[in-house]
């Protein structure tokens, strides 16, 4: 199958999230751990996938077309302006939800920011949709009949404002970025490699 294109590993990691498992179609896929680092060859990476509940295995290559995502630190899903090709303007509020729940069930401090953080970033990535004097998305922002079916029945869901509001009280992203957590050596924001349960062995980190 051809790799589909993201703007970053974290983008395509935030995909993954949003596929159930083939087999029992229920549960969201989780990304094996240390599977960017084994398996990014030039700009093709390949993330090796597995069900949480039923062991089944599968794999999913994308094309990373851009390296200042790669360079940043905390990584940026997407450092252009273009919106995703990948995930459409629903499944970016869907991640801001499933984000926002895995803050606010994180063991830690440092856990629980990086989560709010990329909800941050969902949200901004979900705008890039927008046409300046359109309050709703136009219909290109949906990549699916479904998608466009949902805006078409829950407008109020997509408005602008609506999004706006779940900005405030996130994580601010410019001086998120700014302070890289140099002190910690556990980066923060790599979320997908951490158990969301159990005791974090270094203790909570002071933020
Ligand atoms: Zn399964």
């Amino acid at each position: 199958m051809k790799p589909l294109s993201a703007h970053s590993i974290l983008e395509a990691q935030l995909y993954v999230m949003l596929q159930v498992c083939p087999k029992c179609d229920t549960d969201p896929l989780e990304v094996a751990e240390r599977s960017t680092e084994e398996h990014h060859i030039d700009d093709i990476i390949r993330l090796d996938c597995a069900c949480p509940e039923c062991g089944e295995k599968a794999d999913y290559r994308f094309r990373i077309d851009s390296r200042r995502a790669a360079a940043s630190e905390p990584p940026l899903i997407n450092p252009t302006d273009e919106p995703s090709k990948l995930i459409d303007v629903g499944q970016w509020l869907t991640l801001y939800h499933i984000l926002i729940a895995r803050s606010k069930e994180a063991s830690d401090r440092t856990a629980s920011r990086g989560e709010a953080y990329q909800a941050a970033l969902c949200i901004a990535e979900a705008l890039k949709f927008y046409e300046p004097d359109n309050d709703l998305p136009p219909a290109s922002a949906f990549f699916s009949d479904q998608a466009r079916e949902q805006a078409r029945t829950h407008p109020a869901f997509f408005a602008r404002d609506k999004l706006l509001s779940l900005q405030t009280g996130l994580p601010d992203l410019r001086a998120t970025q700014a302070v890289t957590n140099a002190k910690s050596s556990r980066k923060w924001w790599k979320f997908w490699q951490k158990p969301h349960s159990g005791a974090d062995p270094a203790g909570p980190d002071s933020v």
